[in-house]
């Protein structure tokens, strides 16, 4: 048999920002498809207009580019299967709907909210915890199946308001292999009556969803878990409407956990210990409601796509560091695990500072300018990269490198007084001047050379480290810990270590 070429979709409704769950859903069809040398498609699935959110369908697409998951086909690109926009697809579906009514897979429904209100109150006065529309409650209510062919003529050539609903067949089982998951089987007496075409003449979630697989030459399903009870009724459809031989290979994804607890993790969970479940930044457009993203908290889109690839997928060795091109090549179905997977947030900085430090500091050195420039502070394009390159180490965002190093663009404004009470001692501005001295007749100010000179000083005066090093570092950073000191004094220059000195020795009083 001919292999099917993999074509893949991610299929968002846009009714709201992509929570990371969503972006992982998109990463893991992104990766298997490259893997295969397939196609990427964006659907995006609008039947429901009574949640649609204006701006989500942008934010979506602008996520899945932040990340550098290219679309092949879809509604931010185009492509040969479109209309990829649910919405602007609704003449098509009609017809397939009616394919299920006249081969007496599906039926028109008639009742009003009030009677189905009436029927489920009635269920659940008889004992039944949650009463659905089915094989057994559907003999009760207005439909095709109960009302005489002539009423159901009458009705559908008076455009009175109806649905189409599935008709669950009675104590068959519905059988599909899942790729994470093996073999589901679910009988047929636990499924209802699904409402297939909507009165409002748009198809619902699942008959454009299974419709537009097929039409668009879906191959694979990979989705999240929430859809795993959906599934049985999309096989179902896949058989009904004869396209049993096309019917994609399904794999449902474990759900993001919480990182305490065991809740699939949600926007609360995020704003409870302080970080962003959305990609990028959101306003809420009826609220106003900001949520803040990794992107402008000043993650890495490498970084971020790296962290999501392992909640739920492992490659089977230690290498945690994956590029785009090594997910693609490393990852696969059979790897994803069946549990749900925790978020750790620290985990996710650590990938940042992962991918922070595989840079140079040239590569960084503009990645900071605009931090600098908001702070009014600038140096030039070569001494900003040596400071980013003897800085990376200590930042997990560009950002860090600022914050933990403004002494490199500008003189201390003031010294860190516990540094102060503890290690400036009535000796100290003595020891502190002759040490400026031998430094001011250094030949060369290079790192080896400030290094060397320190210890020759501390070996001839037999003074201890503890001594001398705190004092110099306050005095030149105004800060009690940092990097390397010598580092730090080769980059500033002779007469500005120098200058700060002269001040420190001036301004410091205990
Ligand atoms: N529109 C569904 C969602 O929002 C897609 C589910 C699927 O991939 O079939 O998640």
């Amino acid at each position: 048999m001919k292999e099917r070429r993999v074509r893949v979709r991610f299929a968002p409704s846009p009714t709201g920002p992509l929570h990371m769950g969503g972006v992982r859903t998109a990463l893991y069809n992104y990766l298997f498809a490259k893997k295969h040398g397939g196609d990427f498609l964006l659907r995006i699935e609008d039947t429901d207009q009574s949640r649609y959110v204006s701006g989500a369908e942008e934010y979506i697409v602008d996520a899945l580019n932040w990340c550098q998951m290219g679309v092949d086909e879809g509604a931010s690109v185009g492509g040969e299967n479109g209309p990829y926009r649910q919405s602007e697809r609704k003449p098509i579906y009609k017809q397939y709907a009616d394919q299920l009514v006249a081969s007496g897979k599906a039926y028109y429904a008639f009742d009003t909210p009030e009677e189905l209100t009436e029927m489920r109150d009635r269920m659940k006065a008889a004992g039944v915890a949650s009463p659905q529309y089915n094989a057994v409650t559907r003999s009760g209510m207005k439909n095709s199946l109960t009302l005489p062919a002539e009423e159901v003529q009458r009705r559908l050539e008076a455009n009175e308001k109806h649905v189409i609903r599935i008709k669950m067949p009675r104590n068959e089982d519905v059988k599909f292999e899942d790729i994470i998951r093996g073999w589901v089987s679910v009988n047929t007496n636990n499924l209802d009556d699904k409402v297939l075409f909507k009165s409002d003449g748009m198809p619902t979630y699942h008959l454009a969803n299974v419709v537009d697989d097929y039409l668009m030459n879906i191959s694979h399903v990979i989705r999240g878990e929430e859809w795993l009870p959906s599934a049985p009724l999309h096989v179902l459809l896949y058989l009904y409407l004869g396209w049993a031989d096309q019917m994609p290979q399904f794999a449902h994804l474990p759900l993001i956990l919480k990182p305490d607890g065991n809740g699939k993790l949600s926007k609360r969970d995020g704003d409870r210990l302080g970080f962003p479940v959305f990609p990028t930044n959101w306003t809420n457009p009826e609220t106003g409601e900001k949520s803040s993203g990794y992107r402008e908290r000043g993650y890495y889109p490498e970084a971020f796509n790296n962290m999501l690839a392992f909640l739920g997928w492992n490659p089977g060795t230690t290498q945690e560091l994956f590029s785009m091109d090594e997910l693609i090549e490393a990852f696969s179905l059979d790897r994803v695990g069946r549990a749900g997977a925790k978020f750790d947030f620290d985990k996710t900085n650590w990938f940042n500072q992962q991918y922070l430090r595989m840079q140079s500091g040239a590569q960084l050195a503009p990645q900071l300018k605009p931090f600098l420039k908001s702070a009014q502070l600038d140096a030039a394009d070569n001494y900003i990269a040596q400071v980013c390159e003897l800085m990376k180490e200590r930042a997990t965002f560009v950002e860090d490198i600022l914050k933990e190093g403004r002494y490199f663009f500008e003189a201390p404004l003031s010294y860190d007084e516990k540094t102060i009470k503890k290690k400036w001692k009535d000796q100290t501005p003595e020891i502190i001047t002759e040490l400026r001295n031998l430094l001011d007749n250094l030949g060369s100010f290079d790192a080896d050379s400030i290094g060397a000179c320190f210890k020759g000083f501390l070996e001839e005066k037999g003074l201890g480290f503890g001594a001398v090093m705190p004092a110099f570092r306050v005095s030149v950073t105004g800060l009690g810990a940092g990097a390397s000191m010598n580092e730090i004094a080769a980059l500033l220059g002779k007469e500005e270590v120098l200058k700060r000195i002269d001040r420190a020795l001036k301004t410091i009083k205990k």
